[in-house]
């Protein structure tokens, strides 16, 4: 006996399905019942407006209903046919043609009555319809509304070989009837009032057969909300554990002796603070006075100026008595923070140690920042009395390796937590992916920088561009970087051997007599810091770099940066290269290069010649690359929304809201 229809059911045992359409189904990701009425349609065809033969009009999109008179099958040159047949109702007659379905004649044959729907087509005064969409009508009792094919909304579905549009109409259409009352609601009764929401099963039936655009969106609506409600309560939980977490260090010293400390520190920088790295260093010394260990993110478009606010979060750590891990990505980076906090701290004499997989500097002092890469995820022995740890260009570490240093510490407390990035993150991509997190942003620069002048140069132009450069460089003394394209997202064999491949070129063919280097992330460590340091000395004219360069160098004689084939990176991304250079007085130029780009590309392009700001820059990405691609968001272990859109802000911030209501009630 055939078990009862359950959501759980395999589709095989659906009217019209059987083994072998459910191997197909299966590809789509659909095994059950409950998969099936979950795989929603992407768009709509708008077959709704239903019309009498005799009004038609050219160019329309309409339904029409009638008898079919005759239908034949007419050959064309080829293997080419042609099906021709004739409709009527009470006003009137048209003609009406489809290609290559001799099935039709047997399928329409004279006499059946169908609805047809498609564009009214004109030719010399004859109105008739090119391979409508038809459905046939096997009673006449049955009204319009009935209809899933034509006549309606008609649902339009991502399809697979062999699963097309209209086969998944019919098993959905038959199915949902019979199933519709044992959908269960899922959402809170409150929450679904308190937002106008649909219940669950209409929203079900609706997204798939919508009596209006109206209905589509009211269902579209709900289902989004509850993809997003039921994030935003996974993010709420993982925050109110953490607020239970062990606690953070025992804060020891007075207000008033960190304020005299921080001050005395800000007094000696050759600098004045901008307001919204003040409003940062407020909000990161207040967190860190609370007995929860803080968790921010800190986000600064590049050159923001994050290091300084970082090393007076640092401070307030070590004036406590508690050291601070400081981890970056690269060893370049690490060796170019180590010089800057040294010039803090050595004068405060708390010693900086230096680890990464080619240089240690250890000191035996107790407080005392530890600066590293990767490197320090391997340390030997774990870190005791750490009450800060700071992870800079956050995006570049995998929540493992994140986790990992956490597991490094051995001491009874949980340090304090600074994640640094450069990455613009729009509202609602922050509010989702680290909604979870506090959040610090430096969203204006220091006084007195200009924005890099920016073109994008066409292949014509790029020898002009090159001779530019090098009298560029030969005049003012200034240096370049030119990033070679980006083969492959990370940095692999056949990047490096691209790079190398046009770094001879570049040297022999083009800049004979100009110091020209090559850096890639390959290069022992000890040769990269070399490079850095022959770069700061101005020993080199040009770095030719794969994109290793896009964290966080600070070379304030580099004024040109020449991207090849820009267009293979993100507009965010191509802003932190760009921010590489323009951090003087000195005007700076950005050439991005994208020979093989089409209009599309070059439009997108472009708008890095007028916007230079990342977060806006951000947004564009997401509109135009989507939010995986934009913020390669699986390695963040983002979830892929089915239906939810992460760009609705109104979306999420209803949905954190309704989450917050629930949060203490639903139980796991
Ligand atoms: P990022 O946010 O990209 O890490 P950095 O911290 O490297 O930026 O700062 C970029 C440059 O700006 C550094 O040379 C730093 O000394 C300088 N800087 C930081 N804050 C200010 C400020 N308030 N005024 C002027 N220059 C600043
Ligand atoms: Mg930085």
């Amino acid at each position: 006996m055939k078990p009862a229809l359950a959501l759980k059911t395999s589709v095989q045992y659906l009217k019209g399905v059987g083994p072998r359409m459910a191997d197909r189904l299966d590809k789509l990701g659909i095994e059950t019942v409950e998969d099936l009425i979950n795989y929603y349609p992407f768009r709509y065809q708008n077959y709704a407006l239903i019309s009498p033969l005799n009004k038609l009009q050219e160019g329309e999109i309409v339904t029409v209903r009638g008898v079919i008179e005759n239908i034949d099958n007419q050959y064309l040159r080829g293997a080419k046919t042609i099906q021709k047949a004739v409709l009527t109702d009470e006003s009137g007659e048209i003609e009406v043609s489809w290609f290559n379905q001799p099935f039709l004649t047997q399928a329409l044959k004279k006499g059946t009555r169908v609805a047809l729907s498609g564009k009214v087509k004109n030719y010399r005064g004859k109105i008739s319809l090119a391979s409508p969409e038809y459905e046939i009508i096997e009673n006449q009792a049955v009204s319009f509304q009935k209809t899933i094919h034509t006549g309606r909304l008609v649902p339009v579905y991502p399809e697979t070989r062999g699963i097309s549009s209209k086969y998944l109409r019919k098993i959905i259409a038959s199915l949902l009837p019979r199933i519709k009352e044992k959908i269960p609601e899922i959402l809170p009764v409150k929450t679904i009032i308190k937002y106008q929401l649909l219940a669950r099963k209409e929203a079900l039936a609706k997204i798939h057969f919508p009596e209006n655009k109206l209905a589509a969106a009211k269902a579209r609506e709900r289902l989004a909300f509850e993809e997003m409600f039921f994030y935003q309560l996974k993010i709420l939980k993982k925050k109110q554990a953490r607020q239970k977490e062990k606690k953070a260090f025992v804060w020891k010293i007075k207000k008033s002796e960190l304020n005299k400390k921080v001050k005395e520190f800000i007094d000696k920088l050759p600098f004045k603070l901008t307001g919204c790295q003040k409003r940062a260093v407020k909000e990161i010394l207040t967190d860190m006075k609370k007995p929860q260990p803080m968790n921010r993110l800190f986000q600064g478009d590049v050159g923001s100026g994050k290091t300084i606010v970082a090393a007076i979060a640092a401070l307030a750590s070590l004036a406590n008595g508690y050291s601070v891990a400081f981890m970056v990505p690269t060893e370049i980076l690490a060796f170019q923070h180590y010089q800057t906090l040294k010039k803090f701290f050595t004068p405060l004499k708390i010693p900086v140690e230096l680890i990464t997989g080619s240089k240690k500097i250890i000191s035996r002092k107790k407080v005392k920042i530890i600066l590293g890469t990767h490197a320090l995820l391997f340390k030997k022995k774990p870190f005791s009395n750490l009450g800060l740890i700071i992870i800079d260009e956050q995006h570049r570490f995998g929540v493992a390796q994140r986790k990992k240093l956490l597991k490094q510490i051995s001491s009874g407390f949980l340090p304090h937590r600074l994640t640094m990035t450069a990455t613009p993150i729009p509202r609602t991509i922050a509010l989702t992916l680290y909604g979870d997190l506090e959040i610090s942003i430096l969203d204006k620069m220091p006084p007195g920088r200009k924005p890099v002048s920016t073109f994008v140069i066409p292949p014509s132009k790029r020898k002009k561009c090159y001779h530019w450069l090098k009298k560029e460089v030969k005049k003012k003394k200034i240096q370049a970087f030119i990033i070679c394209p980006l083969i492959e997202p990370s940095e692999t064999l056949t990047t490096v051997k691209a790079a190398k491949e046009e770094f001879s070129y570049l040297k022999k063919k083009v800049f004979s007599n100009l110091k020209l280097a090559l850096l890639h992330g390959r290069l022992p460590g000890k040769k990269k810091n070399q490079l850095l340091e022959k770069m700061q000395k101005r020993k080199i004219d040009i770095l030719v770099a794969t994109p290793v360069v896009e964290v966080g160098l600070d070379l304030p004689w580099a004024t040109v940066m020449i991207i090849e084939e820009a267009d293979r990176f993100g507009l965010a991304q191509l802003h932190q290269l760009r921010g590489r250079v323009g951090r003087r007085e000195e005007k700076s130029y950005c050439f991005l290069f994208a020979q093989k780009a089409g209009p599309k590309a070059i439009k997108r392009l472009k708008a890095l010649t007028e916007i230079h700001q990342g977060l806006k820059l951000a947004e564009l990405d997401l509109q135009w690359r989507g939010p995986g691609e934009s913020y390669g968001l699986k390695q963040h272990g983002f979830p892929k929304f089915k239906i939810a859109d992460i760009g609705d802000l109104d979306l999420i911030l209803k949905t954190r809201q309704a989450a917050a209501q629930n949060c203490a009630k639903i139980r796991e």
